[in-house]
């Protein structure tokens, strides 16, 4: 079972903001900013790329639940970061579908280095 499955059954703690029948938001365990909140669903589901149609409410619900979470935590008025991580070049580590909230400082965005020469595309 992964380990974002284990969070779902309580046999690993985390520091949960958000439960309902369906999903499941709880505090990242090495924070990249302020606020740093991950939103699952409760069913294992590995990333975008496996979501179907059969999904689309779920998926739904993991963004209109970050945006509540974040106006509970007080950065909708300076705003925030949403972000799916898809895969090896996504840097996706953890093969459970997971929203990142990610605000309460200002973001930027990044490439790897080596990219960086690559024409663009
Ligand atoms: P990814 O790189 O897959 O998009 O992000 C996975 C995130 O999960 C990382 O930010 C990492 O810190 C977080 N994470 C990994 N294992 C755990 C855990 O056991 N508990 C919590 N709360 N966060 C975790
Ligand atoms: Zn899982």
């Amino acid at each position: 079972m992964c380990i974002f499955c284990k969070i779902v059954k309580k046999e690993v703690p985390a520091s949960v903001v958000y439960e309902d029948s369906d999903i499941i938001a709880f505090k990242d365990v090495h924070p990249i900013a302020p606020v740093h909140i991950l939103l699952i669903p409760k069913k294992h589901i590995e990333s975008v790329d496996d979501l179907r149609d059969e999904d689309v409410s779920l998926a739904g619900k993991l963004v209109v639940a970050a945006g509540k979470i974040a106006r509970d935590f007080d950065i909708s008025p300076k705003g925030y970061k949403l972000l799916f991580r898809v895969g090896e070049w996504g840097g996706q580590e953890v093969p459970h579908l997971h929203l990142h909230l990610i605000g309460g400082a200002k973001l930027y965005e990044a490439i790897h280095p080596e990219e960086m020469s690559k024409e663009a595309r």
